[in-house]
């Protein structure tokens, strides 16, 4: 699993407030990124409005996350619809944004159609195959998904993700490493690498920011760290022309 580009930490703006992946960055009229902690916490309607303001977008929408696989429409007008991704051609303006805090924020988009994905893979969620199921929107719709670009945000790593002996019954062994008291490490980005790899993404198509919230970077929230109940926000969204 050593092929996979390493995003380039590129934060921009005074404090460091938001991490780009490369490919994203590349095309044209597309606005993404993954806050960090500088960027403060999503819920709170500062740091929301800054976030507009700092890329030019008129609406940040979001999700009331529940852990499943439902994904919902980018035309879906109604006020935080329940489910873990997003999906379709971006209203211009519009961000569409996942809020995490160790789950593993997931951002795809089709340079061919500009039809673009944001998904909450919690490991929930991923064993019920979101990441799939976002794949099979994309296919439905005729994109190729080799060509999709895909990245990946900061999340709870493989040195930090202990889950229980349960876990053996539920994921492929290759995902998992042995912990202390019949516990494992789950390596969750791996896991939804390898979800995309099945469904036909490129493997040099998949960028990982390789940060870990917990351990790595003091400047990400920690569900798992401290109970903190602030979130960071992974967007993606189109400019209007
Ligand atoms: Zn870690």
């Amino acid at each position: 699993m050593s092929h996979f580009k390493k995003i380039h930490v590129k934060r921009s703006f005074e404090d460091g407030a938001i991490i780009h992946a490369s490919s994203l960055s590349g095309q044209i009229g597309l606005i993404h990124g993954f806050t960090t902690r500088n960027a403060g916490n999503i819920l709170d309607e500062n740091t929301s409005s800054r976030l507009l303001r700092q890329t030019g977008m008129q609406e940040l929408r979001l999700l009331t996350q529940v852990h499943g696989k439902e994904i919902i429409r980018t035309s879906e007008m109604r006020h935080l619809p329940e489910g873990d991704g997003w999906f379709g051609e971006g209203v211009a303006g519009v961000l569409y944004g996942i809020k995490t805090a160790d789950c593993l924020p997931l951002l795809l988009f089709d340079p061919i159609t500009k039809h673009l994905a944001a998904l909450h893979c919690g490991w929930r969620s991923t064993l019920a195959e979101i990441v799939p199921s976002a794949l099979d929107l994309f296919q439905s719709i005729g994109v190729n998904t080799g060509n999709l670009l895909c990245a990946i945000g900061p999340a709870l790593g493989p040195c930090c993700f202990e889950v229980g002996a349960e876990f053996e019954k539920m994921v492929d062994d290759s995902y998992l490493k042995p912990a202390d008291g019949g516990k494992f490490y789950l390596d969750l980005p791996s896991l939804v690498k390898g979800q995309l790899l099945n469904g036909g993404v490129a493997e040099d198509s998949i960028e990982d920011t390789g940060l870990c919230t917990l351990c790595e970077d003091s400047s990400f929230f920690s569900h798992r760290r401290s109970g903190e109940k602030e979130r960071m926000c992974s967007f993606i969204g189109v400019r209007g022309e």
